[in-house]
């Protein structure tokens, strides 16, 4: 029975399956999931203070300024302790510095353990994988390709993410080869490596099955 806090820090290239795989882990799994991308495309959208001061950086795929996006995951990661909800919590997008790792450790205190799941996808392969994919503008569904004209099984419209250009992809696959090095040696030891490439149901085994080694608690269907 895990009742500590217990967070799985999900890394990998921009496009290597993250969003989806966490979606999967949501349903699957007694799990909570955030997503920074996710959080700050909100805030963005939404118009708020924050959003309209991240705009800029957002859009051109550059990294938020750290103690931002701390701000953000602390005050989500408080709720789910406060709400009472599921303990296991999976972070998409977040740490990608290592002064984000080091804020991670110090605002969730020591009653939690973190882990790393690293996804590895080849550059090549992502950079296609992104240019072709879609989020539905309702329920942010994520779609590795779509036919002309398809909209979600929700109903949704399924566009392209304004941050998933060529020349976006091309900074953030940098970013993410930069910071990738440095939170590896901040995790070391606590670091499981995903092999990323072929069908994404085969990804997310790999990474299900990780995840039942960790004894983490599967939903009752
Ligand atoms: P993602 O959906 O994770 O690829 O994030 C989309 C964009 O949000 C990134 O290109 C950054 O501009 C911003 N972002 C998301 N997470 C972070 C983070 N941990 N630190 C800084 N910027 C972030």
């Amino acid at each position: 029975m895990l009742e500590s806090l217990l967070i799985i820090i999900l890394l990998g290239p921009p496009g290597a399956g993250k969003g989806t795989v966490a979606q999967r882990l949501v349903e699957d799994f007694e799990v909570q999931h955030m997503s920074t991308g996710d959080m700050l495309r909100a805030e963005v959208s939404g118009r708020t203070e924050l959003g309209k001061q991240i705009e800029d950086t957002v859009k051109e795929g550059k990294l938020v300024e750290d103690t931002l996006v701390s701000a953000v995951v602390k005050t989500g990661i408080d709720k789910i302790r406060t709400d009472g909800l599921p303990k296991v919590i999976v972070l998409d997008g977040y740490p990608r510095t290592e002064d984000q790792a080091r804020s991670l450790s110090e605002f969730t205190g020591r009653d939690r353990k973190i882990l790393v799941v690293v996804i590895d996808v080849p550059d090549e392969e992502v950079s296609a994988r992104i240019l072709g994919r879609r989020i539905c503008t309702v329920c942010k569904k994520v779609y590795g390709s779509v036919e002309p004209g398809q909209r979600c099984t929700c109903g949704g419209e399924l566009i392209q993410r304004s941050d998933d250009t060529e020349e976006t992809v091309k900074v953030r696959l940098n970013t993410y080869h930069t910071q990738q090095a440095a939170l590896s040696q901040y995790y070391r030891e606590r670091v499981g490596q995903i092999n990323g490439v072929g069908p994404i149901n085969e990804v997310y085994k790999r990474v299900a099955d990780y995840f039942l080694g960790l004894g983490i608690k599967k939903r009752r269907q």
